[in-house]
């Protein structure tokens, strides 16, 4: 089995966001990580081909592929270690200003091109990315790639060529189910990452990453980037500071202030 796992490289949420005057995430400005959600995606590809047995893991294949600039290696060196076989990446000068619906579409040319080397059997996808929050690339590749879409999976699973989820929805649980090759997304609530060992750490420092270039994949520069962008960011700026606006030390009448500014400010 060969499983894709599309990965985004993002500005760690813990680090003060910086914008460019375009209103551009400025990517070079703070540390970027593994985005923490598709580490669940990982972990369920490496699942699955780990529940085929020790003896055929070779013959299975965990693919992460990344579309961004040099520094989202740093995604594909977390994710060698905890143990995808294969990295690649897709940078080109023209990917800049993409919105999703560029990201998407290279994302699945990227896809493409790796089926073309050998069947693509999987399309596992976290169910966002923690800085741009769309959770619409999986929809986005699965129409691309004309392939079925089981998205949010809270469980996952896949026997004699299916693959079925559980989605929780407000009051409702859902068990969908799709012939594979499909694309599935997954919450953080499928599984717990595992934490990477040693010996993977070490080889992650040198393992290869190929790296492709839109030409490469077969994706015309005008469907990315600014040129292929619908959506424009026009205005972005920090929120402002929190400010403590009343402070009460309490002499024991705390709980009635308390009460009386929840009532004053109509939040009960
Ligand atoms: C080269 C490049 C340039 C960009 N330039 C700008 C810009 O100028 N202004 C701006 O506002 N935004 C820019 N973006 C960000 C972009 O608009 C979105 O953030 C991105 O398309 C994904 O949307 P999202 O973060 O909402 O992902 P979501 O839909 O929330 O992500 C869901 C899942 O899709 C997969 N995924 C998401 N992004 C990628 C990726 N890049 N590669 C592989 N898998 C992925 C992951 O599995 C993720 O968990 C750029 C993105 C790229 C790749």
């Amino acid at each position: 089995m060969r499983i894709v796992v599309p990965v985004k490289h993002v500005p760690d949420i813990h680090s003060e966001r910086k914008f460019t005057e375009q209103g551009r995430v400025s990517r070079g400005a703070q540390d970027g990580t593994l985005n923490e959600l598709d580490e669940n995606a990982i972990e369920s590809a490496l699942r699955l081909v780990e529940s085929f047995g020790p003896d055929v893991r070779e013959a299975h294949e965990v693919i992460v592929l990344t579309i961004g600039p040099d520094e989202s290696d740093g995604a594909i060196r977390k994710a060698y270690q905890l143990g995808a076989d294969r990295g690649i990446r897709v940078t080109d000068p023209a990917l800049a200003g993409s919105d999703v619906f560029g990201t998407a579409h290279a994302v699945a040319g990227a896809i493409r091109k790796i089926h073309a080397g050998g069947p693509v059997d999987l399309v596992i996808t976290g169910m966002a990315a923690l800085d741009g929050l769309g959770s619409v690339i999986p929809s986005l590749l699965a129409a691309e790639l004309d392939l079925p879409q089981l998205t949010l999976a809270t469980k996952f699973e896949v026997e004699d060529g299916v693959a079925t989820v559980t989605r929780e929805l407000d009051g409702v649980t859902e068990v969908l189910t799709a012939a594979l090759p499909a694309v599935v997304s997954v919450t953080d609530h499928v599984n717990t990452p595992r934490y990477p060992n040693f010996k993977l750490i070490m080889a992650a420092r040198t393992k290869d990453i190929t790296v492709w270039d839109l030409a490469e994949i077969g994706v015309d520069a005008s469907r990315v980037g600014d040129p292929g962008a619908r959506a424009i960011v026009t205005k972005s700026q920090p929120r402002p500071p929190r400010t403590l606006t009343e402070l009460h030390i309490d002499k024991g009448e705390g709980g009635r202030a308390l009460a009386e500014y929840l009532i004053n400010n109509d939040l009960v």
